[in-house]
């Protein structure tokens, strides 16, 4: 359990991310727990008919999958597991276009921009054009102290974890460590910075003051 002065220390942090973010023209706001993110984007549901997600502990552990579904939305899901491989790539397509996406971020820099890696480029597309609303989720863990501490983070902690939670064979998911690599099975062949909002797309931001995902 966190100390009182650590989890102090965290939340200075998260709110100067938050003001940052805010400066740079994201809608970006500090939620204490994860709990509240439901409430917060049911407005965004109820205004969109199509909803993507990007692979995303963070936002399936939220539940918010189930939410849209129950809603009535159109997910596009890539990561169903009855899925064949034309129809997860139907959904990764369908993200592109959908009226509001989903997903974490790899990294937050406290100094106000949003890190992702991907191996296939359907996140990190769909984050900057396509869709018409972006919700960014992202606990308190992913925020690094400027843009080189956010790169240094994905390689050292976000991208080995993701690759042994995916199962992939890349050299990380066996020794926990980033080599470069160039397996097939990459997950990190495309690096997106969003230094400022992108000029198309509205990017809404929840910093959560829990650890949440990779
Ligand atoms: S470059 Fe390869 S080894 Fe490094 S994090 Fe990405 S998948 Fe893992």
């Amino acid at each position: 359990m966190a100390s009182d002065e650590k989890t102090w220390l965290l939340e200075q942090r998260a709110h100067r991310c938050v003001e940052n973010l805010s400066k740079h023209r994201f809608d970006a706001h500090y939620l204490e727990t994860g709990a509240e993110v439901s409430e917060k984007v049911k407005p965004f549901l109820e205004a969109a008919d199509t909803v993507g997600f990007g692979g995303s502990d963070t936002v399936r552990s939220l539940g918010l999958h189930a939410l849209a579904e129950e809603m009535g939305k159109t997910v596009y899901d890539h990561h169903r597991p009855d899925l064949s491989y034309d129809e997860t790539l139907a959904m990764r397509k369908g993200q592109q276009g959908c009226d509001l996406f989903f997903t974490s971020a790899n990294a937050l820099s406290e100094t106000g921009e949003i890190i992702n890696v991907d191996g296939i480029g359907n996140r990190t597309s769909a984050m900057a054009f396509g869709p018409s609303r972006v919700v960014v989720v992202a606990g308190i863990n992913k925020i690094a102290s400027g843009l080189h501490g956010a790169l240094r983070r994905i390689r050292e902690v976000a991208g080995p974890m993701r690759a042994k939670s995916l199962g992939v064979e890349t050299p990380c998911a066996v020794t926990g460590v980033c080599s470069d690599c160039n397996a097939p099975m990459r997950i990190c062949n495309i690096t997106t910075i969003l230094h400022r909002k992108p000029m198309l797309t509205e990017v809404t931001v929840f910093v959560v003051g829990e650890e949440l995902g990779f």
